[in-house]
């Protein structure tokens, strides 16, 4: 890539040379990264994700992760995230299995669920407590998540709860209709067992806890104590990660990593863009802060 005087960007990364993104001229108190196309891509690290990650932990500023996923739990992102490079303690990793356990402690103490999930999210719920059934006369709540073992069977107890016994609320973990893989492949997720009950029992579901949901913001960084314009929201997806941030009022920065690209984010009114949109995620760290850690592009 061509660069401009200032070492920002001259191009885009596709080098068509339509109007750079600006880079953040300040660090900010405190950021929230989304994982999957932000940091890593499948199991691969993102260009420049490790040293931005130590770099503003070197400099004493909190870093937490957050994600849609609720095909892992927290220990099993800090894994990911350790076998990255990036160690990071269990509790700065915040993802739907956590938000979705605590919004039912909260919302329906004592409901019955039932959960189309996979082993993960299972475990947490009998970890807090919150009574599990698959009869579907005993069924309170129904939650739909991103589950690669949901069947016929599941789908039939969740019509029966909603439908024909019309006690059950049909809840989500995350809204995202696939989850990106490397090469430019995908999985269904969440939205997609969300629609099939829906189609059948024309319930509407009720609440989905993951990002845009500012209360994923509140599971991330509520401990910090810290004034919410002054954190940044870095992820890959418009639909969530952005959102999430306009939500809250914060800034946010998405990397062209992902999902989303620059045609989408024109696409869109200006009010509801990212702040900024990168190339690299490490693009967050200030020009000037490039040439004082002597970081190249290549790296
Ligand atoms: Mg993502």
């Amino acid at each position: 890539m061509r660069r401009s005087a200032d070492g920002g960007p001259a191009t885009t990364p596709e080098g068509r040379g339509s109007a750079p993104s600006p880079w953040p001229d300040h660090l900010y108190d405190a950021y929230v990264f989304d994982m999957d196309g932000t940091i890593y891509l499948g199991d691969q690290l993102l260009p420049g994700a490790r040293r931005l990650v130590l770099e503003l932990r070197e400099r004493g500023i909190p870093v937490r992760f957050l994600s849609n996923n609720p095909t892992r739990d927290p220990s099993q992102y800090a894994e990911k995230l350790r076998a990255l490079g990036i160690a990071t303690p269990i509790s700065e990793i915040a993802n739907t299995v956590v938000t979705m356990t605590r919004w039912l402690r909260t919302h329906h103490p004592g409901a019955t669920v039932f959960p189309i999930a996979e082993q993960p999210l299972i475990d947490s719920f009998r970890e807090a407590g919150i009574p599990m059934s698959d009869d579907p006369a005993a069924i309170d709540v129904v939650v739909a998540s991103y589950d690669r073992s949901f069947d016929y069977r599941k789908l039939q107890i969740a019509f029966d709860a909603l439908w024909f016994h019309r006690r059950a609320i049909l809840v989500a973990t995350n809204p995202d209709p696939f989850c990106p893989f490397p090469g430019g492949r995908g999985e269904p997720d969440c939205a997609a067992v969300v629609a099939a009950i829906e189609a059948c029992t024309g319930a509407k579901c009720q609440m989905v806890v993951g990002k845009p949901n500012p209360v994923m913001l509140e599971e991330a960084i509520g401990d910090l104590r810290l004034d919410p314009r002054r954190c940044l929201v870095v992820g890959d997806r418009l639909s969530t990660d952005i959102r999430m941030a306009a939500r809250a009022h914060m800034a946010s920065a998405m990397p062209l990593t992902g999902e989303s690209t620059r045609e989408d984010v024109a696409a869109l009114d200006p009010s509801d863009r990212p702040t900024y949109v990168l190339d690299r995620v490490d693009r967050l760290l200030p020009a000037a802060l490039w040439r004082e850690c002597g970081w190249a592009e290549t790296d």
